[in-house]
């Protein structure tokens, strides 16, 4: 069996490894096959194929896009999920995307601005918050250290500073949609991905649905393929065996493609091992690949 990984960071984004540095840690660990997927950018892609080449390991081009699954009235999310101006009322979702037209100049130029709003939204949070309490971006960005900034980060800061007692009094006073340091995030419609995706001969799989909560789970991952994704990833390192039965036979009643990776960050989640995830639960056959790389073709012309 090939060793294969379809979900890897670098320092692009939030992993710790430059691009060479992943592509020798995949080639440590005997992984053959590797898709270098970083949030919301593909700057890493070429070094790490350029590094592949010598290394022996195939690097396929990746991307995790930070999308929205569009909410409605029936769904659980949306009750206690109050959401940005700009969507209404959505639950954030991410989807990893497929294909070398994705290195095509500017072809995910849409996706990276997107990326940059939303860090330019942190910083609006941030002076707001520090106009109202004293407490801003500088701090919530101390705690979250080198995984991506969010509110919860900033109800923490609060706590710290002794402005409120827990998140709930952070998120009622302060950050929830409505209240002074809100500020929307912007984030893309899964069907806006899938479009784009598929305009540029690639192919669209939810990320991680086992990281949803159990109540959501099912009417997200729904909407997602109401939303036209591709497929799900079955293999992930935060999916024990109960998961990646789930949503192999999800993926399965819905004739979509499975897909499996580590979900590397490097020395930013340790216990993550790449080609192997976490105690060994990541182990993607070689049919996945065969099949990922049979649809491309037939998408890709
Ligand atoms: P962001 O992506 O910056 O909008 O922040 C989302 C984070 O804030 C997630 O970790 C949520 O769990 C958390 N969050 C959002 N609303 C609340 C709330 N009302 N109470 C506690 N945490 C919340
Ligand atoms: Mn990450
Ligand atoms: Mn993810
Ligand atoms: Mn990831």
């Amino acid at each position: 069996m090939t060793t294969i990984d379809l979900h890897t960071h670098t320092r692009a984004s939030d992993g710790s490894d430059t691009p060479a540095e992943l592509v020798e840690a995949a080639a440590r660990a005997g992984v053959k096959v590797l898709a270098v997927t970083d949030h919301d950018t593909v700057a890493a892609v070429a070094a790490a194929q350029a590094a592949g080449a010598e290394h022996g390991v195939r690097v396929l081009v990746g991307l995790e896009i930070t999308g929205e699954v569009a909410g409605s009235a029936g769904l659980p999310w949306t009750a206690s999920l109050r959401s940005p101006a700009r969507s209404a009322g959505g639950r954030v979702v991410h989807l990893l995307a497929y294909g070398a037209g994705l290195l095509a100049p500017g072809a995910v130029d849409r996706v990276e601005a997107v990326r940059r709003e939303r860090l330019e939204r942190n910083h609006r949070i941030g002076e707001r918050l520090e106009a109202l309490t004293g407490v801003g971006y500088d701090q919530a960005a101390a705690l979250a250290g080198r995984s991506a900034l969010s509110r919860a980060h900033f109800a923490r800061a609060l706590i710290q500073a002794g402005v409120v007692a827990d998140t709930a009094e952070a998120f009622d006073r302060y950050l929830s949609n409505g209240r002074p340091a809100y500020a929307p995030a912007p984030s893309l419609p899964v069907e806006e991905v899938v479009a784009l995706v598929h305009g540029l001969g690639g192919l669209v799989v939810l990320a991680h649905p086992g990281r949803l909560g159990a109540a959501e789970a099912d009417g997200v991952v729904a909407a997602a393929i109401e939303a036209g994704i591709d497929g799900l990833e079955v293999w992930h390192s935060q999916h024990d065996a109960d998961a990646r039965h789930h949503w192999q036979a999800t993926a399965d009643r819905h004739g979509l493609l499975v897909t499996g990776g580590s979900d590397y960050h490097g020395a930013h989640k340790p216990t993550v091992r790449i080609g192997s995830g976490t105690d060994d639960n990541v182990d993607v056959p070689d049919q996945v690949l065969a099949d990922l790389e049979e649809r491309l073709s037939a998408v890709a012309g």
